[in-house]
């Protein structure tokens, strides 16, 4: 066992109100300069929709991420190294700025300084590529609030089943729901595996997963490889940039930038341990609805001895530990079971999670003429919910509608439990015994995803700084490959390049 530590995030979905807010500070922070107009680190897309860039689901156009070759390996689906080398010059599977948006201003000079005239003067949109005047015809989230969703909707990769055919987007019909997106510092990135110059690193401490600025030569195969998108290219450097999980802040102790101005209070940021040793073998699980289970078991329990004893051999300090004890990601990913994994069938192992939405489930117990305080009728409501568990599944689950039924009764029958006890009354145990919780658990889980403050949203431990010299040795003790071209057998198993933390190597998704 190698224990690892990892920060990442879980969102609760059934609390996001798309307002954007997350997008627009990240973007303040990070991608506000030239060069990066288009790139929005965290994104907010409307589902069901095509997302931002375009239909960046569609791997069998977009060949990112892993798949397993025919002898049961695990490759990149952007082809290997010989072909990678081959589309150098010209990589026909990168998304252009058509699949993305064309940044637009507005002439508001026209606004103030307009000479006297009739008519009120406007502003007009100018694009900030080419500074002429452009009509908008796309954007980030062109289907907000399902606005345009009968003309584009339908082209979203996840409605591709027999199911879908029962998704309508007349306005009676029709269910939404908000996906914040950032880069999932996955804990097998296939942007990693497939940068040339070793400039994309995970970094040893942290996981989290950045791009070395001097080493970027802008051969551009992580934006290809990455299966979300989350790599952009800066036309300005011509050097990849991405999501920086704010590592700065992180470092200090503090929420993300996305996380700090939540509107709707949705995210939590903690500690998890993982076996680092175990990361390949999950990746490459054959059957795609294993790979959840497969990553699950990659965590450590932080409360089991022997994993707190392999994690202090590792280096890893006690009040880390502690932090990982403490972790609101731990209880939601692995004690709770109620936050999924976006696409585990990209088989990067994501470190972003999601609790997935509960549309309003007593509507469709009234709807069917149940009995709203009836468990049974209320769990039987979950198979009717206005947003399909077949659409639900293909996100999170890699089409298990099981999984994603489990999660959303456990969630129904914490609502029916905490809603009687906020009545008065004592709360009938029945349903939450049949989906595996006590009352306590109950009470434990509505704090964490309906009442947590700022303290148990986001455990995040500060770094520390005089451990630099101990981590210099772990990466020399790191069986990995630490620079250069990624070496092949460790690529084939999904090994990462992990690098530590170093204050002189300018690391960070900026120039
Ligand atoms: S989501 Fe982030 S870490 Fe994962 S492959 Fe994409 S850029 Fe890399
Ligand atoms: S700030 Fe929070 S509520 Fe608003 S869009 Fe972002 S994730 Fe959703």
């Amino acid at each position: 066992m190698r224990v690892m530590a990892q920060i990442a995030m879980v969102m609760n979905l059934d609390k996001c109100i798309g307002c954007h807010t997350c997008s627009v500070t990240c973007k303040q922070t990070w991608t506000n300069r030239t060069g990066v107009e288009y790139a929005w680190f965290n994104n907010v897309e409307t589902k069901p929709g095509v997302g931002y860039p375009r239909r960046y689901e569609d791997q069998e156009q977009w060949k990112g991420g892993w798949m397993l070759d025919k002898r049961g390996r695990l490759v990149l689906r952007s082809g290997g190294r010989i072909k990678r080398l081959l589309s150098l010059f010209s990589n026909p599977d990168l998304p252009s700025i058509e699949d993305y948006y064309e940044p637009v201003t507005y002439d508001y000079d026209n606004l103030v300084n307009a000479p006297a005239q009739k008519d009120i003067p406007v502003a007009r949109p100018r694009s900030v590529l080419t500074g002429r005047p452009t009509a908008i015809t796309w954007g980030a989230n062109w289907e907000d609030g399902l606005g345009g969703a009968p003309e584009n909707a339908g082209a979203d990769p996840n409605l591709s089943g027999e199911w879908a055919q029962k998704v309508k987007f007349e306005f009676e019909q029709t269910f939404l729901f908000h996906l914040p997106r950032l880069c999932e510092h996955c804990l097998n990135p296939a942007c990693v595996s497939a940068c040339p110059s070793g400039a994309m690193y995970k970094r040893v401490e942290d996981g989290i997963v950045l791009v070395d600025q001097d080493r970027c030569r802008g051969w551009r195969m992580c934006v290809t490889a990455c299966p979300y998108k989350k790599v952009y290219v800066n036309h300005a450097t011509g050097k990849a940039e991405k999501c920086t999980f704010c590592f700065p802040r992180i470092e200090a102790g503090q929420p993300t930038v996305c996380s700090e101005t939540c509107v709707g209070r949705l995210r939590y940021l903690g500690l998890l341990l993982y076996d680092a040793d175990r990361v390949g073998e999950a990746a490459a699980t054959p059957d795609e609805k294993d790979l959840l289970d497969a990553q699950r078991n990659v965590f450590l329990d932080p409360h089991d001895p022997e994993v707190a004893a392999a994690a202090r051999e590792s280096g890893i300090p006690e009040d880390w530990l502690d932090a990982a004890r403490r972790s609101p990601v731990y209880a939601l990913v692995s004690r709770y079971k109620v936050a999924l994994p976006l696409h585990p069938e990209y088989r990067t192992l994501p470190m972003v999670w999601y609790v997935p939405p509960l549309s309003p489930v007593l509507d469709a117990v009234d709807a069917a003429g149940g009995n709203q305080d009836d468990p049974d009728h209320v769990f039987a409501a979950v198979t009717r919910l206005r947003i399909p568990l077949e659409y639900l599944a293909e996100l999170f689950t890699a089409g298990d509608t099981d999984v994603v039924a489990g999660v959303l009764m456990k969630l129904t029958a914490l609502r029916s439990y905490m809603r009687e006890r906020t009545l008065g009354e004592d709360g009938d145990e029945t349903a939450l015994k049949a989906v595996g919780l006590t009352a306590r658990e109950a009470q434990d889980l509505h704090r964490l995803l309906a009442v947590a403050k700022y303290n148990d949203r986001y455990v995040v431990p500060a770094a520390h700084k005089e451990d630099a010299a101990a981590l210099t040795a772990m990466e020399n003790r790191c069986p990995v490959e630490t620079s250069g071209e990624p070496e092949p057998r460790k690529v084939m198993l999904g090994i990462p390049t992990l690098r530590r933390r170093t204050p002189e190597a300018p690391s960070g998704g900026h120039a």
